[in-house]
């Protein structure tokens, strides 16, 4: 079988030394938490987890295929003997579908790169749109966030309310500029304890407010009243606030996204996520990111490319 066109090497080094793991199948890049000498907890790079990735049910295609007769030579479509990632394998046989190659002139398994790259190369992406993945995103910032939901195209989202949760769950992410140099460390630690402090400050006074029966915070049940005090305590947040979210997107919009967002023109802290969501992708499946490079770039950090670019 046609693997990665790139160094499988490379990518199973980063993955580690970023301190990826697999289990049963599903890659976890973690990532620790910190705390200021305060106690506040921060983090210094994304942490992805795969939460939900295709399975497909190849022989189920049985039944189809063999209304066909044997003469049709379908029927063996089933028994190809090249396993594939579900994922490539779920987008092959919906590929297929489409001109009926399910006979012996068939591409096979076995060039399974081979036939994504004729249509990523060509830019008939669609098929890529029926293989999805899920994965929890943590130790993001809110200003990469909101870069992230800027892909609107194949992707569902769900993000902490800082309207609902409360300070207990407060955590910022540091910036990879700030983590190597002694006074912008120290700035960014000065700047978490004192958010967290004014973010505490400014509940208590409001629920303060809410007690007294102040308007502003007029609300008839508790949760109202808590929503009311966060989602107004949450203004003097910074975007170095934590906010994790559960990102799924389909294959055509994850390879959009590497592309935009593992770019080395990409801002940093969303590279690194990037990085992270394209290393787990491609562990767990070669064959639909078999045209992608991950390159060091000269200050020692990475990117990812391809030449067939928004299949
Ligand atoms: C380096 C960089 C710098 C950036 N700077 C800025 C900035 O200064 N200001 C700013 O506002 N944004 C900025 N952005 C965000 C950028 O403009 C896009 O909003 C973001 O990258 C989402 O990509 P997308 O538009 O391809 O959307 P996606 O949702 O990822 O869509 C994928 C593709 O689907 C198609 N598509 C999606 N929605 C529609 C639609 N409604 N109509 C027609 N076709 C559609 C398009 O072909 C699109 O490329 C920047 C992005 C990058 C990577």
């Amino acid at each position: 079988m046609q693997t990665t066109g790139q160094s499988t090497e490379r990518v199973a080094e980063l993955f580690e030394k970023l301190g990826g793991e697999i289990s049963d199948g599903f890659p976890t890049i973690h990532s620790p938490v910190s705390h200021t000498k305060s106690g506040t907890a921060y983090l210094k790079a994304p942490g992805v987890v795969m939460l939900a990735r295709p399975q497909t049910n190849v022989a189920g295609l049985g039944g189809f295929l063999e209304g066909f007769g044997s003469s049709s030579g379908f029927p063996a479509y089933i028994e190809d003997p090249t396993a594939l990632p579900d994922s490539s394998q779920l987008c092959k046989t919906a590929g297929q579908l489409c001109y009926m190659s399910f006979g012996p002139r068939r591409t096979t398994n076995e060039n399974a790169a081979g036939y994504f790259e004729r249509l990523t190369s060509a830019g008939h992406g669609s098929v890529l749109e029926h293989a999805s993945f899920s994965f929890l995103l943590y130790g993001i910032s809110r200003s990469v966030t909101h870069e992230l939901v800027r892909h609107r195209a194949g992707v569902g989202i769900s993000q902490v309310s800082q309207r609902y949760v409360s300070g207990a769950v407060l955590r910022f992410v540091e910036r990879p500029e700030y983590q190597d140099d002694r006074d912008l460390h120290a700035l960014f630690e000065e700047r978490a304890d004192r958010a967290a402090v004014e973010y505490e400050a400014m509940a208590g006074r409001l629920l303060e407010r809410q007690e007294q029966g102040a308007a502003l915070l007029d609300a008839e049940y508790k949760t109202d009243a808590r929503k009311k005090v966060q989602q107004t305590a949450r203004s003097l947040l910074p975007n170095e606030t934590e906010a994790p979210m559960v990102f799924t997107g389909n294959v055509r919009a994850l390879r959009h996204i590497i592309e935009m967002r593992a770019d080395e023109h990409a801002e940093s802290e969303i590279r690194n996520l990037a990085i992270r969501l394209f290393l787990c992708l491609v562990t767990v499946d070669p064959i639909l990111f078999h045209d992608y490079q991950l390159l060091t770039l000269p200050d020692g950090t990475y990117k990812v490319t391809t030449k067939y670019r928004k299949a």
